[in-house]
C-alpha cells in the first residue's frame, strides 16, 4: 500500500497505477481529504486494469466511493479522466476543470473540428503530413465516436486563484493550455498534474487556443514555473512518476533541459537543417518516426521559443516553414 500522507485533518491517498503508458511509468491520481471532504484529483485512464486498481486502492484506504464529494481534473488528457463517467453515473457529485478544458472534455463538435483543421494545417506547414497520418486518423475517429470518450456529467469551471475545498487553483499552462495546479497552502501540498514530473521532463505539447491559433507551450511552461516558484511547496503530487519534495531542483533541471535543447535546435539550424523534418532527422534519427507526435511537438515548440527570443527567423518556402539563424549583422 502506498503511504498515506497525513497532516492534522488533511490527508492524501495516492493511487499510483503502474503502467508503461507513453513511457511514463505510472498513471497517478489522488484522493485529497480535508476534514469530511474527499476530493478525487484526476481520474486515471479508461481501461479495465486501471478501474480495478482504482477501486481496490479505495478499499485498501477504507474510502467508500460515496464518500467522494467532488472530482477536480488538472487537464483534459485521457489519462486523467478515466473513471469520471463511471463515478458520476452512480453518484451525482460535482466535476471541476479549467474553463479551457470544458469544450475539450465534452468533445464539443466545434472544438473537435477546430482541432482537426489545426493539426492538418500544422503538419502540412511543418512539412510532415506523411508522418502524421496515423495521428490524424485517430483524431478523425474521435470525431466520429466521441460518445466513447466524452465526459458526460456537467463540468464546473475553475478560475485562477479560486479556492475550492481547501485548495487554491493555479493556472499553469505549458503541458496543455488548460493545465491547472492545486495548492494547499497550509500543508505545502501541490497537485501538479503533468506540469512538473519528478524527472524534470519538459512535456510542453503543441496545442491551439480558443481561436485556433498555435500556442507557444515552452514559453508558457517557463512562465508557469516562474509563477509556482513564488509558493512554498513542500510535496508535489504529480500525474505520473513518483511523489517528490525537491521541487526547486526539479524546476531548475527542467529549465536547464529547455535551454540545452533550444541551443541544440539553433545550432542544428545553423548547420543547414532548415525544416522541421530535417531537424527531427538530425537530432533524433530513427526515433523521429517512432515518437513522431512528441518529437514534432518539441521541435515546433523550440522553434517558436527560438523565434520569440530572436534567435531564428522563419519564412514559408513552397508551403513549408524554413528556419534560419538570425544573422549577427542584422542585430
Ligand atoms: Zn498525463
Amino acid at each position: 500500500m502506498d503511504a498515506i500522507i497525513k497532516t492534522g485533518n488533511k490527508a492524501v491517498y495516492p493511487i499510483i497505477f503502474p503502467s508503461d503508458y507513453s513511457g511514463l511509468g505510472s498513471i497517478n491520481c489522488y484522493v485529497y481529504q480535508n476534514g469530511e471532504d474527499y476530493t478525487l484529483i484526476d481520474a486515471g485512464i479508461k481501461n479495465e486494469g486501471f478501474e480495478q486498481f482504482f477501486y481496490r486502492k479505495l478499499k485498501e484506504y477504507n474510502i467508500e466511493i460515496n464518500q467522494i464529494t467532488g472530482i477536480i481534473l488538472t487537464h483534459f488528457h485521457n489519462d486523467h479522466i478515466g473513471v469520471v463517467n463511471q463515478i458520476t453515473n452512480d453518484y451525482r457529485i460535482p466535476v471541476y476543470a479549467s474553463e479551457i478544458a470544458i469544450p475539450r472534455l465534452k468533445c464539443e463538435d466545434d472544438y473537435l473540428q477546430q482541432k482537426l483543421s489545426f493539426y492538418y494545417d500544422l503538419y502540412e506547414q511543418y512539412g510532415v503530413p506523411e508522418f502524421a497520418r496515423e495521428r490524424m486518423a485517430k483524431m478523425e475517429n474521435t470525431l466520429q465516436n466521441k460518445e466513447q470518450v466524452m465526459i458526460y456529467p456537467p463540468i464546473m469551471k475553475l478560475e485562477d486563484g479560486q479556492a475550492i475545498g481547501g485548495l487554491r487553483v493555479m493556472t499553469a499552462p505549458g503541458h496543455s493550455p488548460d493545465s491547472i495546479c492545486l495548492f494547499d497552502e497550509e500543508t505545502g501540498w501541490l497537485f501538479a498534474g503533468d506540469f512538473l514530473l519528478a524527472t524534470g521532463m519538459t512535456n510542453a505539447l503543441i496545442d491551439h487556443d480558443e481561436s485556433g491559433d498555435i500556442t507557444n507551450p515552452i514559453s508558457q511552461y517557463i512562465d508557469s514555473i516562474e509563477k509556482i516558484k513564488a509558493y512554498n511547496v513542500r510535496t508535489v503530487f504529480a500525474g505520473h512518476k513518483e511523489i517528490y519534495e525537491n521541487l526547486n531542483e526539479v524546476m531548475e533541471k527542467s529549465l536547464s533541459k529547455i535551454e540545452y535543447k533550444l541551443q541544440k535546435v539553433v545550432s542544428k539550424i545553423s548547420e543547414g537543417n532548415h525544416t522541421a523534418k530535417q531537424l527531427g532527422d538530425a537530432i533524433y534519427g530513427a526515433r523521429f518516426a517512432k515518437y513522431f507526435t512528441f518529437i514534432i511537438s518539441e521541435i515546433i515548440g523550440l522553434t517558436l521559443l527560438a523565434e520569440q527570443r530572436g534567435l531564428i527567423v522563419r519564412e514559408l518556402r513552397g508551403g513549408d516553414w524554413c528556419f534560419s539563424v538570425t544573422s549577427l549583422i542584422d542585430q
